[in-house]
């Protein structure tokens, strides 16, 4: 597929591991209350649908679409919305699921983007964080895996918009 050399990072089973563990740290968190649950576009599928499935609780689904990375391999640092929520969340309690924190600018920009809508609560969620690559503080309220500086692919997350359908994470060993 692509040419592309990959290795395998994390499994499929550890990561649903993780998901069930985040899952019922969530469930804990918002027992009694309604969880409006973000999606981010498109990176975010894969461990948003395994994630809100394992929350006992009510959840309602909101997509927010961000392009930042438009096929390279590095952060160009600028967010543009492609898809905005349907609806607002001013007073809700909501989770924002993204795949993964590299310069912490695509989150925190999300998180700001959120925060002037009002909700009553915003907790954030990422699947994989690389602390060596943050190029700004970024809060982040559970971390599935904190990885080594490098590209991934696999389990939502693309290259040049392939990938996203491998059940697992994947190094990508030949990029320059
Ligand atoms: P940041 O703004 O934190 O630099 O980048 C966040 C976005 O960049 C993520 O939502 C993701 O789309 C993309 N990204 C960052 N690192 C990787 C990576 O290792 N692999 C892939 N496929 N995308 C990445």
């Amino acid at each position: 597929m692509n040419g592309l050399k990959i290795s395998p990072y994390i499994s499929a089973e550890q990561i649903q591991q993780k998901v069930s563990e985040i899952a019922a740290q969530l469930s804990q968190e918002f027992r009694q209350e309604t969880l409006v649950a973000i999606c981010v576009l498109k990176g975010s599928i894969m461990f948003y649908s395994d994630l809100i499935r394992r929350i006992d609780g009510d959840v309602q689904c909101e997509f927010f679409g961000v392009a930042s990375y438009h096929d390279a391999t590095t952060s160009s640092g600028e967010v543009k919305v492609t898809l905005d929520l349907t609806r607002p969340i001013e007073g809700q309690h909501v989770l924002l699921v993204e795949d993964i924190v590299d310069t912490g600018l695509t989150l925190n920009y999300l998180k700001a983007n959120l925060l002037a809508r009002k909700p009553k609560s915003l907790t954030t969620v990422v699947l994989l964080e690389k602390p060596e690559a943050l190029k700004v503080k970024c809060d982040v309220d559970h971390v599935g895996f904190k990885i080594r500086n490098d590209f991934v692919v696999g389990y939502g997350l693309d290259y040049q918009g392939l990938y996203r359908n491998l059940p697992y994470i994947a190094l990508v060993q030949d990029l320059q």
